[in-house]
């Protein structure tokens, strides 16, 4: 009797185990699957360009408010979207030309380097999207 129920129990527990392990797996697959989801989750499609820290980077947050909006590495409000010249390939922000009054003059300004008038949004190579709702 005892070695019987000894037997049984013995069953009953591996059972239990595989059971366990079913559904540990499961937890531990749909964990997996969920941080590898946000693992490959897009940054924003923005990039900003920091006249404090000179940083090129993606934000955290697609939104920031007004520009130029804090930035993520220095946290000063210096944060402009990044321009690329389409002529040399200069780097800049957008941040709008002003006169002497602060009256702004061109709200696109011209590139810093070669004083071209084309420019688009920066980003990495094999996306060209200049998207409207970079302008958010
Ligand atoms: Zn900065
Ligand atoms: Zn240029």
């Amino acid at each position: 009797m005892s070695s019987f129920s000894g037997k049984n129990a013995v069953r009953q527990t591996l059972v239990l185990l595989a059971l366990l392990l079913v559904i540990g797996g499961s937890i531990a697959w749909t964990a997996y699957w969920l941080t590898k989801n946000r693992a490959t989750s897009p940054k924003p499609d923005i990039w900003l360009y920091c006249t404090e820290c000179s940083q090129v980077y993606q934000p955290e947050n697609r939104l920031g408010g007004e520009h130029p909006r804090a930035c993520d590495k220095c946290r000063e409000k210096a944060a402009w979207f990044a321009m690329q010249c389409s002529d040399c390939g200069e780097v800049f922000p957008l941040s709008p030309e002003t006169d002497e009054n602060g009256k702004v003059i061109r709200p696109k300004p011209l590139c810093p380097n070669c004083r071209s008038g084309n420019s688009e949004m920066y980003h990495l190579s094999g996306k060209t999207s200049l998207g409207k709702g970079a302008e958010e």
